[in-house]
């Protein structure tokens, strides 16, 4: 094995026990505790992706206020909400820090709409697919190249897709420690820590839109459904997630049942 293949598989053995550790030591303490330790403890950079939601924009505050070393990102589809640009422009001017963002590769996005039209999403999952992962997975790859610690906003209550996840897990997918520090909040929790805390948030949220990605595949939930009930509401319940979040074995975090729905191959296996 040359030297360079062996330091990087000491690297990844080393990154997947910090984050048995770290999962260990996120239970006793606070959101904020948590990423001061992810910022002393995982080595090189730290990216933290935002879609702008209610519990990103609490980790976004948390992670400015406390000027910790972990870079906030977000993907900008191009076909986010009116309300969310305003929203990020908004978050910026207040804490006078930088939101980065990722975009689409353009030969890939026309390439996209050459092949399926503006709106080919609603007409087939795997054309879903194909836009989220234009639009969003290929970014998302670039957005943590390079990155040892990657931390999201993912809480356990979400949706029954997510239940099943950890405070910090190993993204063997991506070789990188995944921490979600707002695991266990509800979001009855972040709304008071919000509103208590002056955090901007996205005004959809007062409209019934609890989880807001883009605008043509997000609608208002009605009452008594759950959270992420209003993303891509057409298609099958077990299909609804954008490719971005996936399991120790490289599966979407829907599929940690072991039972991903047909046709979901192609989907898993988006290259980040
Ligand atoms: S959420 Fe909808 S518009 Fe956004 S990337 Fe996915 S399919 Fe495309």
């Amino acid at each position: 094995m040359s030297a360079p293949a062996a330091a990087a598989i000491e690297g990844t053995d080393a990154l997947r026990a910090l984050s048995l550790e770290l999962d260990a030591a996120f239970a006793t303490l606070d959101p904020e505790g948590r990423l001061r330790l992810l910022a002393e403890r995982v080595p090189g950079r730290t990216v933290f992706t935002t879609s702008l939601g209610i519990e990103d924009q609490m980790l976004t505050h948390l992670v400015f206020r406390a000027k910790l070393p972990i870079e906030v990102v977000t993907l900008d589809t191009g076909r986010l909400f009116p309300e969310t640009y305003a929203l990020w422009q908004r978050t910026e001017e207040q804490y006078g820090r930088r939101i980065k963002a990722k975009y689409p590769q353009a030969d890939a996005l026309e390439a996209l709409i050459d092949d399926q039209g503006i709106n080919g999403f609603y007409f087939a999952p795997e054309m879903r697919k194909a836009c989220c992962g234009v639009r969003k997975v290929e970014p998302l790859g670039r957005a943590l190249a390079g990155a040892s610690g990657w931390v999201t906003g993912l809480r356990r209550d979400q949706s029954p897709n997510r239940e099943k996840l950890d405070f910090v897990e190993f993204d063997e997918a991506r070789g990188m420690v995944k921490a979600n520090p707002l695991f266990d909040w509800t979001r009855e929790e972040i709304r008071v820590f919000t509103a208590e805390n002056g955090v901007p948030v996205n005004e959809l949220h007062d409209k019934g839109f609890l989880s807001i990605g883009c605008a043509p595949c997000t609608r208002a939930i009605r009452p008594g459904e759950v959270e992420r009930a209003g993303r891509w509401w057409w298609e099958e319940e077990t299909l609804r997630e954008c490719g971005l979040h996936m399991d120790a074995s490289g599966r979407s975090v829907r599929a940690r049942d072991g039972k991903p729905a047909p046709g979901d191959s192609a989907f898993e296996t988006i290259p980040s």
